[in-house]
């Protein structure tokens, strides 16, 4: 690994800094799981080895719990599932996701020793546990893996002592990543990639990590100079500050001083009042709205649990007519609510009004992340498709644009969904230069265009901010 080198980063303990300069676009590295697992409640839905959505999955004939796609990804994902099978089928019963992943970490590193590739920079006993910080109710949940653990851990197997088990659960706990599906819109499994874990915390960080065909690659956002630190953002941006630190120490355990954390930058936006001509609401008026916001959006996410779409459609207009003149277009409760109104709208397929509020989504976003932030890419595409489908060519064509230019550096041009903006981007300026010449020929073919689907997205609304926001899995 000639990329990076560990060192001692001030008041953080471990972390990696460049020994060379980077650019938007390169991969500093990519690392293949230590070992990844399906979430139990995804176990016959996605498949165990290349961890795809598929309709129809074929079944391990020996423990009838693994799932793939065809024989060619079981054969791929037999040396990892081998133990685990016989394992399976022994104990009578299948374990839970975090002792599976436990399991499959301890058969590969006393199969292949505590580092199993020269690309590795760390061996798992050097990695942090935490399990001194965890909470009661974790702890209590971690001894019942633990227990249950030893009952599925085979006795031909190599035994451990309970410190280096719980260690190892410990270590995915604090570390463990969410494996997301094929085109990265949803989290399906676990998986550990040790590099990875050396990668210290900024909430606003110069790299962003992305899995690609089941590797995870770190990209710089931007120009990093010879020695300067890597960093990754394990929390989503788009909290304040306060959220964001409350996170931080809950989940990973640490309190972040970074920058933006000290000087609660942009905290101002993401919570304040919308100056009309010169004159600001008052802090009273501002809070009573997002007081009002963030009731509603507790109802919202009710209805939308229950897949009552029209009742969401409902909440989100009743609360977006009485704040949006009160409330900044970057208050993030504005913002949660713009958002899901275009999805859901989307999904109705009143597709104007979805793209007016994709829109408005975009342009807050904006005013927030860093111009390569990831989500804001996903946004921008999200908004993109959503013109299109309404007809408005020309702002579609330029958001795909710009989703495609975020993407090409948080992404790459090898993930799918970059490829899928490639085949839209090329579509819609096909379809505009159409629509310069002849509009009339540009509708017609766009109606053709509806008809058959060719871009659509119109998957159902997402469960409540499904979405993936932490770096890092937690488990419920
Ligand atoms: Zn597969
Ligand atoms: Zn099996
Ligand atoms: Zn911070």
């Amino acid at each position: 690994m000639e990329n990076v080198v560990i060192f001692d980063s001030p008041g953080k303990g471990r972390g990696l800094k460049a020994t060379k300069e980077f650019w938007a676009g390169d991969v500093i590295f990519s690392e293949p799981s230590l070992a990844a697992v399906v979430f139990d409640s995804l176990a016959e839905r996605i498949c165990h080895s290349c961890f795809r959505r598929q309709e129809k999955l074929q079944r391990c004939g020996q423990c009838k719990f693994a799932h793939y796609c065809d024989r060619t990804c079981q054969r791929a994902g037999w040396a990892e599932h081998k133990q685990e099978c016989s394992a399976i089928k022994a104990y009578g019963k299948v374990p839970n996701e975090n002792i599976r992943l436990v399991a499959r970490i301890m058969w590969r590193l006393d199969k292949e020793g505590s580092l199993v590739s020269d690309m590795q920079l760390t061996t798992l006993d050097e990695l942090e546990d935490h399990l001194n910080d965890m909470q009661d109710d974790d702890l209590k949940e971690l001894k019942v893996d633990i227990h249950n653990f030893l009952d599925y851990w085979p006795r031909t197997s190599k035994q451990h002592t309970i410190d280096d088990i719980s260690h190892i659960f410990g270590v995915i706990n604090c570390n463990g990543f969410s494996v997301s599906d094929q085109r990265g819109l949803q989290t399906v499994g676990v998986g550990l990639f040790p590099n990875l874990c050396l990668v210290n915390h900024d909430c606003w960080p110069n790299c962003t990590v992305i899995l690609n065909h089941g590797r995870i690659e770190l990209r710089p956002l931007g120009k990093i100079a010879e020695g300067e630190e890597l960093t990754v953002a394990y929390v989503d941006y788009i909290n304040v500050s306060e959220e964001r630190q409350r996170l931080l120490k809950t989940q990973y355990f640490f309190d972040c001083t970074c920058e933006h954390c000290t000087n609660k930058t942009h905290d101002d936006l993401k919570m304040g009042g919308q100056e009309v001509e010169g004159v600001k609401p008052s802090d009273e008026q501002v809070k009573e709205a997002t007081d009002y916001c963030f009731d509603m959006m507790n109802k919202m996410d009710k209805a939308r649990l229950n897949g009552d779409y029209h009742e969401v459609v409902k909440i989100c207009r009743k609360c977006i007519d009485k704040t949006e003149p009160i409330l900044a277009d970057t208050h993030i409760y504005l913002l949660r609510m713009w958002s899901t109104m275009s999805e859901v709208q989307a999904y109705l397929q009143y597709f104007e009004e979805a793209a007016n509020y994709a829109r408005k989504m975009v342009e807050g976003y904006m005013k927030l992340y860093h111009p390569n932030n990831a989500a804001l890419g996903m946004a921008a595409m999200r908004a993109g498709v959503t013109h299109w489908q309404a007809g408005l060519i020309e702002v579609g064509h330029g958001m795909i644009c710009k989703a495609y230019a975020i993407l090409m550096v948080t992404h790459g041009p090898t993930h799918p969904i970059t490829k899928d903006l490639e085949a839209m981007r090329m579509q819609t300026e096909m379809e505009l230069r159409m629509f310069k010449q002849n509009e009339y020929v540009y509708h017609s073919m766009r109606e053709a265009a509806l008809k058959n689907k060719p871009m659509t997205m119109l998957h159902e609304p997402k469960s409540v901010e499904e979405g993936i926001k932490n770096l890092f899995h937690r488990r419920k």
